[in-house]
């Protein structure tokens, strides 16, 4: 029996797990992680890992002495697939069943697979952990035609990266701008027309039929018959919360658990962080939603440790993100879902500008590409909820810190 156990030894785990060490948490911990290295990032994974311009070593979360330094135990390479929460227990893949006095759900989520016939030939690659990029990378060497499927940011960092290892990149992307879930039209049509630039041929409204190839995929059909000839695809449509042993065991929630403020589940002694969390954001307007971003891993995994070591706290945790594509460094602050309004700051043909979006006149998030400052500044309007003249948004020339709130 562990006084804490935490389920994921991801982002989220470690942050936690870290957090509880530095307030003073003194019991017993153990993170339980289905993959088999210590913690890492996964962001450079679509980014300079893929590229080859970092190693493996320089994701990891903190080195092994960290961990043993601070006497947090490891059980990797160890799936949980039940949880017995009246028991106050877990049972592992192998066989075992491990006692906790707190329990911390963080195990992110799965990669959401194509469902449609050839989903499952070698060649057809998610991009989650370091095994599936590992054995991208295995194969690029043979590799000269690749078909992204997805425009979300993961399918878009990918192409970047592989475009600049010189593979031909067809993007498909089922909506009618790439990034649709997630930003403004100004957004898409700019990361559309740059992708192009570079070569990367971007496909809207692509229905996918079904990935042909006999044991490798050879290419993809769409819909209306036409085949793009592939000698890799990369599918990134998003992840599937790995809750099911939490729901099983009675756990509110359905696409992710449920949580309160405190990161609480319905369940005694249960908590739940990270991409797997389904939350009232107050930057959604208090709506359950499931973030997925190392700032909402790393500042709910803060919560739940003071939770556990009783100093209690409330998440509330400004939304921020990151993407990096070829030279161009976009941040985001804010949420821009439910947005009525867009302001552009700036002229995207500069490679420096910034969408502001608001609601009700309010300005409730920015997305900032190549524009540091914007996303710094931009930062105080969000919290605020500001309501600033349109036209002294507009003005790129002027700082956001200097216009009156
Ligand atoms: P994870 O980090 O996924 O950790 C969960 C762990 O739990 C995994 O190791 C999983 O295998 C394990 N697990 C699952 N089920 C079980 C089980 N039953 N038993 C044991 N272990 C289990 N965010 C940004 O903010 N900026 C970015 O630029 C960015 N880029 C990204 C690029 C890529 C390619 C990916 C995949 C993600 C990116 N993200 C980015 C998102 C960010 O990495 C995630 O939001 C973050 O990792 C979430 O942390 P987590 O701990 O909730 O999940």
């Amino acid at each position: 029996r562990f006084d804490a156990v935490i389920v994921g030894a991801g982002q989220a785990g470690a942050a936690c797990a870290i957090a509880l060490r530095q307030n003073g948490f003194a019991g017993s911990l153990l993170l339980i992680g289905d993959e088999p290295e210590l913690p890492y990032e996964r962001p450079p994974l679509s980014k300079e890992y893929l590229a080859g311009d970092k190693s493996f070593d320089r994701l990891l979360i903190r080195p092994e002495a960290f961990w043993a330094e601070r006497e947090v135990d490891f059980l990797l390479g160890t799936r949980v697939i039940a949880v017995d929460a009246s028991a106050h227990s877990v049972n592992t893949d192998g066989g075992a069943t491990i006692g906790y006095g707190q329990l911390v759900w963080a195990t992110g989520g799965a990669p959401r697979k194509l469902i449609c016939d050839g989903h499952h030939l070698s060649g057809v690659h998610g991009v989650r952990s370091r095994a599936d990029v590992d054995r991208m990378i295995e194969e690029l060497s043979d590799t000269e035609r690749v078909v992204v499927i997805g425009g979300g940011y993961i399918g878009l960092e990918a192409a970047a990266v592989l475009s600049k290892l010189g593979k031909q990149i067809v993007l498909l992307e089922a909506a009618d701008r790439v990034l649709s879930r997630v930003a403004g039209e100004e957004l898409s049509r700019f990361f559309e027309g740059e992708h192009r630039a570079h070569g990367v041929n971007i496909r809207l409204n692509a229905v996918v039929s079904c990935i042909e190839g006999e044991d490798r995929v050879s290419g993809v059909r769409l819909a209306d018959g036409e085949v793009l000839p592939a000698d890799m695809v990369i599918v990134g449509i998003g992840i599937l919360p790995a809750v099911e042993p939490l729901l099983a065991a009675g756990a509110q929630g359905g696409n992710g658990v449920a949580v309160d403020a405190q990161c609480s589940t319905s369940l005694p002694d249960i908590y739940a962080i990270g991409d797997c969390a389904l939350h009232a954001n107050a930057f959604a307007d208090g709506q359950m939603i499931r973030l997925e971003s190392v700032q909402n891993a790393n500042d709910q995994a803060g919560v739940a440790a003071k939770a556990i070591t009783g100093s209690g706290d409330e998440y509330a945790a400004v939304p921020w993100f990151w993407s990096n594509q070829y030279d161009l460094k976009l941040q985001t602050v804010g949420l821009s879902t439910g947005y009525d309004a867009t302001v552009l700051r700036g002229d995207p043909a500069t490679r420096s500008f910034s969408v502001i979006y608001l609601r009700e006149g309010r300005v409730i998030a920015l997305d900032c590409v190549n524009r540091i400052k914007d996303y710094v500044q931009g930062r105080k309007l969000v919290v605020e909820g500001a309501r600033i003249d349109p036209a002294l948004l507009a003005d790129a020339d002027t700082p956001l810190k200097e216009l009156p709130l």
